[in-house]
């Protein structure tokens, strides 16, 4: 795996991968590289050799495994989850949970169906000026990005759930929350569904009008999945 320069920032949108890469195309060739990959997600602490992070912790930045059709991106794990071991272990894990039982799913699906990923996987730390977790930093991002490109070449989602105004930039540019809940778009036929932050530091969701967009926007995965369990009643899940 190429390692991007410590201290550039990546200026580019991520890109979804084509669904079929031959040379990963066998599931059980998949499952190996990924396990391999998260064994250096694990053992990564490139941030904290950089200088950028006091320790690395990547451990609570990952939970799926191939066969995940849903893979939801944030923007990189907080204390709780570092403390529990698991990625979206708070509260805010607990609002998504519910959103996806508004799309259908069974409660506690968040931990059990969807791959769950993010920018950057070791906590950051809380913002010093205030006002919830430190943002990544762009070399920070940088330095993760190429787990998260290797996920998405392995995992092959059927849907990305973009979590949050940073994970929402990274592949769609900036944007309002606005102006892009609700909406959806696909790239190399993966669909890309922008979610906001469930945490409760952002006062975005105590808006009505922004909860009718959370809806709509849940109403998106409720589509896919009824098509896509359409789709296994006449062939085998992948
Ligand atoms: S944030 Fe990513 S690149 Fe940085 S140390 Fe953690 S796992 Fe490694």
């Amino acid at each position: 795996m190429s390692i991007p320069r410590a201290g550039r920032a990546p200026d580019d949108l991520i890109a979804v991968p084509p669904p079929l890469i031959p040379e990963f195309a066998r599931a059980e060739e998949r499952r190996h590289l990924l396990a391999t990959l998260h064994l250096e997600l694990r053992a990564c602490a490139r941030c904290a050799t950089a200088g950028y992070l006091a320790h690395a912790n990547a451990v609570a930045g990952t939970r799926g495994r191939i066969g995940d059709r849903v893979m939801l991106i944030g923007q990189a794990p907080g204390h709780l989850s570092v403390e529990r071991g698991l990625p979206f272990s708070g509260p805010g894990g607990g609002v998504l949970d519910r959103w996806l039982v508004r799309a259908g799913y069974t409660p506690g699906a968040l931990h059990r169906e969807v791959y769950i990923a993010a920018l950057t996987r070791c906590d950051p730390g809380k913002n010093p000026r205030g006002g919830g977790d430190r943002k990544p930093s762009p070399p920070e991002l940088a330095l993760c990005r190429p787990f998260l490109l290797r996920e998405l070449e392995l995992v092959r989602p059927r849907a990305i759930l973009l979590v949050g105004g940073m994970a929402i930039a990274a592949f769609l540019g900036p944007a309002r929350l606005e102006d892009v809940i609700g909406t959806t778009t696909q790239r190399n036929g993966v669909h890309l569904l922008p979610l906001p932050h469930p945490s409760g530091v952002s006062r975005w969701l105590n808006d009505p009008a922004h909860q009718s967009l959370v809806a709509h926007a849940l109403e998106w995965l409720a589509e896919w999945r009824r098509a896509w369990a359409a789709a296994d009643a006449v062939h085998p899940a992948r």
